[in-house]
């Protein structure tokens, strides 16, 4: 009896695995086909300035543009573009569409930046910085306008690589962020260690505000870490007035979110006002 159950429950266990695994190979063969035939698109999120009420920058956000016309978010494609290195190609898109997009909008005369997403196999390859050169130049792109956002994990482990790759990055003058900051593990003496330039509070930490007053503590704290180290704060995933004015009160005076916009394409993003309010 407990014989014939133990194999029942394999033989279910495996029939997931494969279907999981079929899954995959599926994803990943319908991936390389989307790199061939050019199905990604950027969209842009504005980064707001609440002194001047200016949008001072864009965030890329990568979308998949299926033939059936499915907009597939990141989270569906991201992870198993990582796992099988087809991120490395998806990235490098990215960089060249961003920077792209960033000469166009600096060519109608405004004065924006653009965060890009690094994935953690991009930040560990040797050749990102070269890549990264090579798109600057070739798109006219000041170094100063960019700005990589990586995350707390990606400096774990090999902590001396991380600050090598960091400082190869802050050599040709782009700026780095440390992404959904607050997620991770990284310590104050720790975060010292990077020369970076900038924390992306998470948006877990702003949902809730002004009604949870733990979220409220931890992220008026991190604002004051940060002000602390000389780095700029922007707070993520901001969505109601209430939010803008505890952060503004605060002293965080970058923000992105719905409230303001949510991600945009090209062409959208040029009919909004450059002021918002
Ligand atoms: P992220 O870098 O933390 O990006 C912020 C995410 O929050 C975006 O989701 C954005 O659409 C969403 N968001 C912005 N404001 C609000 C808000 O007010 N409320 C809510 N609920 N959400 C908001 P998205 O575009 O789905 O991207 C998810 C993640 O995928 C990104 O998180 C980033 O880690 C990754 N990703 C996106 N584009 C790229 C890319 O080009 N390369 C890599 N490696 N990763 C990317
Ligand atoms: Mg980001
Ligand atoms: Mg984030
Ligand atoms: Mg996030």
């Amino acid at each position: 009896e407990a014989k014939a159950r133990g194999k029942n429950t394999f033989h279910f266990f495996s029939q997931d695995l494969n279907e999981a695994a079929k899954e995959r190979l599926e994803l990943e063969s319908q991936l390389r086909e989307a790199i061939r035939e050019h199905q990604f698109m950027l969209y842009y999120q504005p980064k707001i300035d609440l002194n001047t009420n200016h949008i001072v920058g864009y965030e890329a956000l990568i979308r998949w543009l299926r033939p059936d016309n499915k907009l597939v978010p990141p989270a569906r494609f991201i992870p198993v573009a990582e796992s099988t290195g087809l991120i490395v190609q998806i990235g490098e898109w990215v960089l060249w569409e961003g920077c792209r997009f960033l000469a166009r909008q600096c060519s109608r005369g405004l004065n924006v930046d653009l965060s890009i997403n690094l994935s953690a196999r991009q930040f560990r390859d040797n050749s990102l910085a070269e890549t990264v050169e090579r798109i600057l130049k070739r798109t006219g792109v000041e170094p100063k306008r960019i700005i990589f956002e990586i995350t707390e994990s990606m400096l774990m482990g090999d902590t001396d690589a991380a600050i090598h790759q960091l400082n190869q990055l802050k050599s040709l003058g782009v700026s780095l962020s440390i992404d959904d900051f607050g997620t991770g593990y990284s310590s104050l003496s720790y975060l010292k260690r990077f020369p970076v330039d900038e924390l992306k509070i998470d948006r877990s930490f702003v949902q809730d505000i002004p009604e949870d007053t733990n979220d409220m503590d931890i992220v008026s704290a991190i604002i004051a870490m940060a002000q602390q180290m000389n780095l700029r704060v922007v707070a993520e995933g901001v969505e109601t007035v209430e939010q803008v004015a505890f952060l503004k009160q605060h002293d965080c005076t970058l923000v992105q979110g719905y409230y303001f916009s949510m991600p945009l394409a090209e062409q959208e993003l040029n009919q909004l006002e450059f002021t918002i309010n």
